[in-house]
């Protein structure tokens, strides 16, 4: 019975692990989190969540080990260059691009070195832990530098003379600065991802990967979006539905003892501004609320 269940892997503990727990929760999986536990059965769904360190996520998926899995693009594509250079599985089917776990990976060089174009790394030595996407992107460019392996620390390569340069993961820059390094130049852009194994054999299984797709993306919308409800004059309903930032079909209302006033109640999928509110107001708006939404089905 127990292999009939939908495997989901996770990252154990990192930048991805919270975020990732919060929108199979936000799905409806009731999750009792034990992060020492390798497996986690979901209480009221037939769907096991396996806690592991990112870096085995693809390989995973790849071997249908487990049906889906929630990782970095930037860990797919290194780990697909990999196996494919070794002859091994690496297909997988991308499902939904995640609203976070946003970085880039990128080269960098110390403040000090000048640096005009990739070029300038003909015969260099560049420390990394993605060996196989800088080597891809250096043959794109035609550059040849030696690659220096590393899992960990790469950002301090260049001080303790490891390295001249350094091809790492990127989000704010702040690493970077504090190691007295330059961003020069981006290889990749990543965010988490949601795979799914190349074949799902079993009807029941794709089924109730469907439904958690269709769950995800409702999630994912409901963040963006914003429920907008105000008063406003009734002769003023078009010019305040203009100013609605990404709303389809907003509901007009009459109010109980007015003939002036409407309420109008939409859906918007963008960031609703203080700007906007302020024209809205200028429009004779009143009482705007603008609500977080929890949930979406469109
Ligand atoms: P694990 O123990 O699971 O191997 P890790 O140390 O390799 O963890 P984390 O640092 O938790 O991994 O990063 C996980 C993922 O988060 C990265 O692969 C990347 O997709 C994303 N990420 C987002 N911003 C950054 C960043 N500034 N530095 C590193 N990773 C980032
Ligand atoms: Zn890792």
């Amino acid at each position: 019975m127990s292999e009939k269940r939908l495997k989901i892997a996770v990252q154990k503990s990192g930048r991805l692990s919270d975020a990732t727990l919060d929108v199979l929760k936000r799905c409806g999986l009731r999750i009792n989190q034990s992060k020492n536990k390798l497996i986690t059965h979901v209480k009221n769904m037939s769907i096991d969540i396996l806690f592991v360190r990112d870096d085995d996520i693809p390989g995973l998926v790849m071997e249908g080990v487990v049906d889906l899995g929630f990782v970095g693009d930037n860990i797919m594509q290194e780990v697909s260059l990999q196996r494919a250079k070794f002859g091994e599985q690496a297909e997988f089917r991308q499902l939904i691009s995640l609203d976070y776990g946003n970085c880039r990976l990128s080269i960098a060089t110390t403040e000090e070195d000048v640096f005009t174009s990739i070029k300038d790394l003909e015969g260099t030595r560049i420390a990394t832990s993605y060996p196989y996407s800088l080597g891809r992107y250096l043959d794109e460019q035609g550059v040849s530098a030696k690659i220096v392996h590393l899992t960990g620390s790469v950002e301090v390569a260049p001080r303790a003379g490891l390295a001249d340069a350094i091809c790492d993961l990127v989000s704010t820059g702040v690493t970077l600065e504090a190691n007295g390094l330059r961003e020069d130049e981006v290889i990749l852009r990543s965010s988490a991802t949601l795979v799914q194994r190349p074949i799902i054999e079993d009807e029941t299984r794709q089924e109730l990967i469907d439904r958690l797709i269709v769950r995800i993306n409702g999630v994912m919308q409901a963040k963006e979006s914003k429920y907008i409800m105000l008063h406003a004059p009734a002769d003023k309903v078009d010019a305040i539905i203009d100013l609605l930032p990404g709303s389809e079909t907003p509901t007009v209302l009459p109010l109980a003892g007015s003939e002036q006033q409407v309420a109008i109640h939409a859906v918007s999928k963008e960031t609703v501004f203080w700007e906007t509110m302020e024209s809205l107001k200028q429009l004779g708006g009143s009482s705007i609320l603008v609500l977080p939404i929890e949930k979406m089905l469109a």
